[in-house]
């Protein structure tokens, strides 16, 4: 038995569900990181995976597991990201019925996006108006199950499938690196490799900005932060979860911090050198092994690639790769 939230039958029977229906994304490898590094480095390309990001995996497991009525009734869920699109997909795969949250002023390509997959968005004031609450109420009144983006143990389990995945395919690692926001990914995958490889190591990569994880590893408890400022968006989080904490403290090494200008210089590496589109919050784990925030030299090193959606007007003023790139893609898997 396990003192957390899920355990690793959790993950197994998640990723029973999730076969033939999520991609099995491809572990790239790179010369040229390999020699910049001195390492073994091993990239787990959830970029690849349907909505572009490994939300897909959480947001599919948490629907499946709905009894009958509860899946007809619907789901709800507060985000304008990846979760969302991830929300909105899953539920139309599975016959039910999603509800979106989003700030009136999210950018109108997500807005698409999330309606292109079947969802009804409900718009709300982001200077006036709370997204939980609305949310809590919207699932009140009209019946539907709210499926958080991270602090849930199905999503949890679904997402510690990609850590699962990256094991079988690469074998045995010496360091796993994994993104973190509100630590659905980092708890799942951390559960995976204690049980698939007890002696890897496994460090949470969060931006520097929106440092909350690993204050709260330092203190003990979860500390709350200001929305941080940062490209990475997918990790602009204020807080670690009630679930994901407790799996984070108990089985992971340590948390790291990279800076924008990190994650800048590591997408254009990933654009470069591997011709492949990663987000920036996509590229936090790789950025702590290629600039050298977490020694990797002579080890095997498994690195979450965590997404693929830029939302280019975002990150630079100048006018970026045409709009198409920055669109949530629904990809056939590589290779
Ligand atoms: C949501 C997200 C993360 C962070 O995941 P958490 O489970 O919140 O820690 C990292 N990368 C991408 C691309 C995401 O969409």
């Amino acid at each position: 038995m396990s003192e957390f939230a899920l355990t690793f039958a959790d993950i197994e029977a998640a990723h029973g569900r999730l076969s033939g229906i999520a991609h099995r994304t491809p572990v790239l490898t790179s010369r040229s990181a390999d020699e910049a590094s001195g390492a073994r480095l091993l990239f787990k390309c959830e970029n690849f995976q349907r909505v572009g990001a490994f939300k897909f995996r959480g947001a599919y497991n948490a629907i499946s597991l709905l009894s009958p009525d509860r899946k007809s009734a619907g789901v709800v869920t507060y985000s304008s990201g990846n979760h969302a699109q991830a929300i909105a997909l899953a539920a139309r795969l599975l016959g039910s019925h999603a509800v979106i949250v989003m700030p009136h002023d999210a950018p109108a390509i997500k807005v698409e996006a999330t309606r292109g997959y079947g969802a009804e968005v409900v718009l709300y004031d982001r200077y006036t108006e709370d997204r939980e609450a609305i949310s809590r109420r919207l699932a009140e009144e009209r019946g539907l199950t709210l499926i958080p983006p991270y602090d849930h143990p199905d999503v949890m389990a679904g997402q510690g499938t990609t850590a699962k995945e990256l094991l079988e395919d690469a074998g045995p690692l010496d360091l796993l690196l994994v993104p973190l926001g509100g630590g659905g990914l980092l708890s799942g995958c951390a559960v995976a490799a204690r049980t698939l490889c007890p002696g890897c190591a496994v460090i949470g990569v969060e931006p520097e900005a929106g440092d909350d994880g690993l204050r709260s590893l330092r203190a003990g408890r979860i500390v709350h932060i200001d929305t941080p400022e940062t490209i990475a968006d997918g990790a602009q989080t204020r807080h670690l979860g009630e679930y994901t904490f407790p799996v984070i403290q108990g089985l992971i090494d340590d948390i790291v911090t990279v800076s924008d200008a990190e994650l800048l210089e590591t997408m254009a590496f990933f654009t470069g050198r591997m011709k492949i589109v990663v987000e920036p919050t996509g590229a936090l784990a790789a950025a702590a092994a290629l600039s050298g925030k977490v020694p990797v030299r002579g080890k095997r090193v498994g690195i979450v690639v965590s997404g693929g959606n830029v939302d280019w007007a975002r990150i630079t003023r100048s006018p970026g790769p045409p709009a198409s790139c920055g669109s949530p893609a629904d990809p056939a898997p590589a290779g």
